[in-house]
């Protein structure tokens, strides 16, 4: 086992017990140890805390993947991948065939996403010491999945800041450069390594399913639409007609193919628009809508840009509620973690109030169950909405 040692400050031990993340100010010295490997977490007595990778690099320079004196081997990887997959395959039908598998922190293994997209994996590593247990959790995903293909694909911006080349492309295995996939009756085409996340927003999945539901004889507004996903559902559940807003051209592109593959095209119209300047000249044009979903990129990437994604979620939800036709719906959405729930439906209130439109609180809205919370790190819930009706 490595003899590799960070040491806590004094009293930042009862955090670390519970909580992944060590940052840089939480340490009080580290032992000579190669970024991207192994450290036995202790605290200012030597007492053990846990082990995770160590990266000088990023001010979040350690993320705890267990709480017991284990090595982080291949026996180790191929156990939480285990249960990992083990909790998406507890339905009767076993291992979906669309979504999440594995959940970085959520999943006990920080720093590591993996979907599923059909008949191939993509893998995710967002820190170097997971880049570097790639090969391991490559040669686990085999044995759990009867050898699916595994697509790398990792994002450049936690690469950069971790200090890693990020992988993209067939990684263990071949598959078709680009898959079919079904969501509860919808199709979408996905090209592997292509888009936005992994391909999907499969956060989103549950929230689709609700707007499928609810669409029927409406005119439905699909605003941020990305590859159309809440479009094609609202069409094949019977919308009268949809107008999908979305700003860049490679989500556009994609956003008709799915159309077309759902030969729902036809009453769909995809406006290449900014979503602020369009929900305005929608209203100045006296625009009605049955069904309007808002799903924008998260405003607040951090604490200090909270103030201007406060303001720009008012915007946006003001607009459309305006919006709205009689009895109309509103799905709106936060997938920034520094907007609370609390403070989400803060400003969904303030909007509600200067737009002079009264709503009904259907539900409050979430994530998909296979990206699931730990209520230690609350940092894993992070998508949310509530679904507004117009009164
Ligand atoms: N609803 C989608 C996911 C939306 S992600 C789904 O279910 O799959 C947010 C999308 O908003 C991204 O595709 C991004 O390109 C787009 N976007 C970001 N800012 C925008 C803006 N100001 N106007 C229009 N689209 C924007």
């Amino acid at each position: 086992m490595t003899r590799a040692v960070l040491r806590l400050k004094r009293g930042r031990e009862a955090r670390a017990r519970s909580h992944p993340w060590i940052f840089k100010g939480d340490v009080a010295d580290v032992t000579d140890v190669a970024p991207g490997s192994a450290v036995a977490v202790v605290d200012a007595a030597g007492r053990f805390v846990g082990r995770g990778f160590y990266n000088p690099r990023p001010a979040l320079c350690c993320r705890l993947l267990t709480w017991a004196d284990e090595p982080l081997d291949e026996a180790f990887f191929r156990r939480r991948l285990g249960e990992a997959l083990a909790l998406r395959a507890r339905g009767p039908a076993g291992l979906p065939p669309l979504g999440r598998l594995v959940w970085s922190e959520a999943d006990g293994l920080p720093g590591l996403v993996v979907d599923r997209y059909g008949p191939a994996l993509v893998v995710q590593c967002l820190t170097l010491g997971m880049a570097r247990c790639r090969p391991l959790v490559l040669d686990g995903l085999a044995a759990l999945t009867d050898g699916l293909p595994a697509f790398a694909h990792d994002e450049a911006a936690p690469a950069r800041l971790e200090g890693f080349e990020p992988a993209h492309g067939w990684a263990r295995g071949a598959g078709p450069a680009s898959v079919e996939v079904e969501e509860d009756g919808v199709r979408f085409r996905v090209t592997l390594g292509a888009g936005h996340k992994t391909g999907l927003y499969l956060d989103q999945r549950e929230n689709r399913a609700r707007a499928g539901g609810l669409a029927a004889g409406r005119d439905v507004l699909d605003a941020f639409c990305y590859a159309g996903g809440f479009a094609c559902h609202a069409l094949a559940g019977g919308a009268r007609r949809a107008v999908l807003l979305e700003s860049s051209p490679e989500a556009l592109a994609a956003a008709r193919a799915n159309l077309a593959l759902n030969g729902v095209a036809a009453r769909a119209e995809v406006v290449a628009a900014n979503v602020f300047d369009e929900l305005r000249r929608l209203e100045r044009a006296g625009a009605r809508f049955g069904l309007c979903v808002l799903d924008p990129p998260p405003f607040a990437r951090s604490r200090s840009a909270l103030e201007a994604a406060l303001r720009g979620y008012k915007e946006i939800n003001l607009r459309a509620m305006r919006l709205l036709a009689p009895g109309g719906h509103l799905l709106t959405f936060s997938c920034s973690y520094h907007v609370s729930e609390a403070l989400f439906e803060e400003v969904c209130r303030e909007a509600a109030a200067d737009a002079g439109v009264r709503l009904r609180l259907l539900a409050p809205l979430g994530q998909a169950s296979d990206h699931p919370v730990l209520l230690t790190v609350p940092e894993t819930r992070y998508l949310k909405g509530l679904h507004l009706e117009a009164v």
